[in-house]
């Protein structure tokens, strides 16, 4: 299969795209490293099966330039912040709606009919069933950036009915690995990187979230749309995570043990009810059991195993 990987320089993109050329595919990756870095890219820059395009996807020619001669697409290029949001709405609306919008009219244009799609948990807002099915709804996402991921999925969804395309989201738990460049752990690692003393938590230090490997996610990635196109789906939304979840004290506690210090830690208590952000949800868990019975199954163990190893592994990828 000749793939197109939006975003494929990016945490998540490139360990995708090591998988895919491990199991023998073709790979255009096209990023533009604001947050990718090629170096993520260097066991398999030399490979025959990739070329690498660095340009921008909010623009609508390069989007039809480089979906020509896929034969299906997996769009990961976003801004992935949740966080800023709440001071930027443009950006989010503009590199996440937009930029999706790019790349299924540059789809269209090359009659490419097959997309999969990084969504994320953050679609069904504060949800009141957890471990949150993908029939839950309806979804009121409570942050600028879980709305334009509920858009995209819309967007995608019309698109995959009007035109004939197999097309797949994925609503993604927190995801952690090597290489990962945001999100909680890196930012305590950076924290105590300077100044080992102390650590400061967002918010009131109960919110509880499901963490899921870096490995576990690409590979549900690769086996869920594999399956999708072989059974010629339309669309369908898949839940990956872990089977529980994990408070973000309890993830400071880990990452200063694993750095061998003891810092004071404390919290800044929040805003909105002990929110780490405006649009930070509370508790976030996700029901898997749909992907699981379509045979893909999370291996590194619960949240808590997922944290502690991916700790070990950003903090060696610090030099
Ligand atoms: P990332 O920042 O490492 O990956 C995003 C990639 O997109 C980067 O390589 C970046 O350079 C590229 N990119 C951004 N804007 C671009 C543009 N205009 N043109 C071309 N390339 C562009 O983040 P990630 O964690 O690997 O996230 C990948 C996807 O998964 C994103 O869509 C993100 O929203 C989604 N997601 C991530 C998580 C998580 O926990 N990491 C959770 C839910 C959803």
């Amino acid at each position: 299969v000749k793939f197109l990987v939006t975003g494929g320089a990016g945490f998540i993109g490139s360990h995708l795209v090591e998988l895919l050329i491990e199991e023998g595919h073709d790979v255009t990756v096209v990023d533009n490293l604001s947050t990718g870095r090629l170096e993520f890219l260097k066991d398999v820059m030399g490979s025959p099966h990739l070329r690498f395009i660095r340009a921008d996807l909010t623009s609508p020619e390069v989007a039809r330039e480089v979906t020509k001669g896929a034969d299906a697409v997996v769009h990961l290029a976003a801004n992935p912040e949740v966080r800023i949001g709440s001071q930027s709405p443009e950006s989010i609306y503009l590199q996440n709606v937009q930029m999706t919008y790019n790349v299924l009219e540059g789809m269209r244009a090359n009659g490419v009919k097959a997309i999969a799609f990084a969504s994320s948990s953050t679609v069904y807002g504060e949800a009141r069933v957890i471990p949150t099915p993908e029939d839950y709804g309806p979804c009121y996402p409570i942050s600028v950036y879980g709305g334009s991921k509920l858009a995209s999925e819309g967007l995608i969804s019309g698109y995959a009915f009007t035109f004939d395309w197999t097309a797949v989201s994925y609503r993604l738990a927190n995801v952690v690995g090597p290489r990962s460049t945001h999100g909680v752990i890196y930012d305590f690692i950076n924290k105590l990187r300077r100044d080992p003393t102390r650590l400061e938590v967002l918010g009131d230090g109960s919110q509880s979230k499901s963490y899921v490997h870096v490995s576990d996610t690409v590979r549900a990635m690769y086996q869920l749309f594999m399956k999708a196109l072989e059974k010629g789906v339309r669309y369908e939304a898949f839940n990956i995570g872990t089977p529980d979840r994990i408070s973000v004290l309890e993830i400071a506690k880990i990452v200063a043990e694993t750095m061998g210090l003891s810092p004071q830690i404390y919290t800044t208590g929040g805003v909105d009810g002990g929110r780490g952000w405006r649009g930070d949800v509370k508790v976030m868990q996700l029901s898997i059991e749909k992907a699981v019975s379509w045979g893909w199954s999370p291996q590194v163990g619960s949240s808590r195993d997922v944290v502690r190893r991916a700790v070990t592994e950003v903090l060696s990828g610090f030099k």
